[in-house]
């Protein structure tokens, strides 16, 4: 709930400073009960303890990696589950988090896909992830070190609303006070969203899932595509408006043989070319069902090494490869099977 919905909740009885005094209680001083905020009244305490809940996501299990990740495997309200991701760096720490059970969008790539979409979460799923993996892990302590990605389970742009109004509460100083420059989505390219996106006030970095060089390619690992063209998707980016501070970034996970040759190389950075940009490389991590292969190191350092030339181009690290926590792996795995 954002103040609105509070006031709203709370109706008209209420005086409507109650609605920013419990927001800022919920969100800003992170009270985890209704008790601890003192600057009401007891009684209106103890009403407002038998009228609504104040808890986030449960946490049934957690994996943790040899590399400092955390799995976890959270428990939503209606029984069903999610999963988000702590890694832990030098600078900073990092929370991947979900925005729908399991995905609609059927990448071939991808252990999310095989889940289908179970539902949507809401705004308060979003941002109740944050607030459980921030509390397990003692992320309070410095708030500033926080980065968020949406990167989990779901295609963000297909849950849009729900998106931005976690972002506004993620955000807002007088909210949990995670600046937006240190919040990115990252879509499959729902070209009609990425518009709508960019004309949000609020609204986090975006990070695009590009994947492949030419249309064909395309397609062949993510159908979406055939409706979501890679031509309509750059001119999208063309006119995207980006803030001051801001680079596009563009996410292309190599599959052996299939979108990492030179001739890959030089059709991305061509693709590319007139845009303010980043690349993030990610060597495909395997997973049962999965029909690709991870190419060699040498290959993936070669990739960089073609579009270095034309923009920042980073080989993103796998985290958690050992409890299913890297990317493209959130499916709900809880035997942990020998990775070969
Ligand atoms: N649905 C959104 C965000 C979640 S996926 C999206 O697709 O962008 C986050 C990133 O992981 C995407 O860039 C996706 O292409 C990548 N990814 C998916 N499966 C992967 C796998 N098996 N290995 C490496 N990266 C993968
Ligand atoms: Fe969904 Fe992203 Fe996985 Fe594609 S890569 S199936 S959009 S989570």
């Amino acid at each position: 709930m954002d103040v609105e919905d509070l006031r709203e909740a709370l109706g008209a009885g209420t005086p409507a400073y109650r609605a920013r005094q419990i927001y800022e209680a919920v969100y800003q001083r992170r009270v985890e009960s209704f008790e601890e905020i003192t600057g009401l009244p007891k009684a209106e305490r103890a009403a407002l303890a038998e009228r609504f809940s104040l808890s986030g996501p449960e946490v049934v299990s957690r994996y943790d990696s040899a590399d400092g990740t955390r799995r976890y495997l959270l428990g939503l309200d209606d029984g069903k589950t999610v999963e988000a991701v702590f890694m832990p760096e030098f600078h900073r720490d990092t929370l991947c988090i979900s925005t729908q059970v399991g995905c609609p969008v059927d990448c071939k790539f991808c252990l999310t896909a095989l889940m289908g979409l179970e539902r949507n979460l809401t705004a308060g799923e979003i941002v109740g992830q944050v607030l459980t993996l921030a509390r397990d892990n003692g992320l309070w302590a410095d708030e500033r070190r926080i980065n968020i990605v949406m990167m989990g389970q779901g295609e963000p742009l297909l849950n849009l609303a729900a998106v931005l109004k976690a972002t506004r509460i993620l955000s807002d100083p007088k909210g949990l006070g995670i600046s937006e420059k240190r919040i990115t989505v990252s879509t499959s390219g729902i070209t009609a969203r990425v518009l709508e996106l960019g004309v949000a006030e609020v609204r986090p970095r975006l990070a695009i899932s590009l994947n492949a060089s030419t249309q064909e390619q395309r397609e062949a690992i993510m159908p979406i595509t055939k409706k979501w063209n890679l031509e309509d998707l750059l001119a999208a980016c063309k006119v995207y408006p980006l803030r001051p501070w801001e680079k596009l970034t563009f996410e292309y996970v190599l599959l052996k043989g299939v979108n990492d040759t030179d001739a890959d190389a030089r059709r991305v950075a061509g693709l590319l070319g007139n845009l303010n940009c980043k690349v993030n490389l990610i060597a495909l991590n395997p997973g049962p069902g999965i029909p690709f292969e991870t190419p060699d190191a040498e290959r993936v350092l070669a990739f960089q090494a073609r579009l270095k030339r034309s923009f920042p181009t980073f080989i993103r690290k796998p985290r958690g490869l050992d409890i299913y926590a890297a990317c493209g792996q959130l499916k709900r795995m809880e035997t942990l099977v020998e990775l070969s």
